[in-house]
């Protein structure tokens, strides 16, 4: 029985480590996910800009034609005026001259202020594109890094299976299904008590059973948390 006990000790030291393992293994994925998430915004943010700058990029087209026509048209009413002999006609060529030179004035500030906004936009394109390289690095950087360890956690995981399996073959096959059932409520399913108490739940276990448990004739359980006792005297957790 001793040497059960101990077995069942050693076993939920080797499951410890294991959960242990387990749970550092599983908190890489988040960090990891987190930058995967900044990532797809920014990529989101380049889209909206790369749609903004085409539509922008045809409005300049379409206003650069317009300064264009209203050129021509400037130059030919000049031409025109140069030649005329009736006033009626002159005044008539000479009021559209100036009403096409006050558009032409119009649709350049507005083809100036244009370009501004385009070249903002390029500059916001530019800003993103150094954070998604940046967190492109960042993240190759985090995935190096944690494949790692994630190598280190796995040979150490496999080292645990094995020591596990060579603890469970001595072991007694109801005790061990009595252990993995607590230890599904309890990680601590195997727990020492001492002077009379179950140092699981910390209640005093009825005298008889902490007789029958310094005998070690068997396994006996705490009947306040069922948790399995163990009679040592080493401070051990
Ligand atoms: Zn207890």
């Amino acid at each position: 029985m001793e040497k059960q006990m101990q077995l069942l000790w050693e076993l939920q030291k080797i499951d410890a480590g294991l959960d242990e393992i387990r749970d550092a293994q599983e908190s890489f994925a988040p960090k990891l996910d987190n930058i995967k998430e900044d990532i797809a915004l920014l990529k989101g943010a380049e889209e909206e800009y790369q749609g903004e700058l085409a539509a922008k990029e045809v409005e300049r087209r379409d206003l650069r034609d317009k300064v264009e026509q209203l050129k021509g048209l400037i130059a030919q009413s000049k031409e025109k005026i140069a030649h005329i002999a009736n006033n009626k006609e002159y005044f008539a060529v000479l009021k559209e001259l100036e009403h096409n030179q006050r558009q032409l004035e119009k649709q350049e500030i507005e083809l100036a202020g244009l370009v501004e906004e385009i070249n903002s936009i390029k500059e916001q394109i530019a800003e993103n594109d150094k954070e998604i390289a940046a967190k492109a690095d960042e993240m190759a950087i985090e995935e190096k890094a944690i494949s790692a360890k994630v190598a280190t956690l796995e040979r150490k995981i496999r080292a645990g299976e094995k020591g596990r399996k060579a603890k469970t073959k001595d072991l007694d096959q109801v005790f061990l299904r009595r252990y993995q059932r607590i230890r599904r409520r309890f990680k601590d399913a195997v727990v020492i008590a001492r002077n009379g108490t179950c140092l699981g739940c910390n209640v005093n276990v009825p005298p008889q059973v902490y007789i029958d448990l310094l005998k070690g004739q068997e396994m006996m359980s705490c009947p306040n948390c069922q948790r399995i006792m163990v009679n040592r005297s080493e401070d051990e957790k």
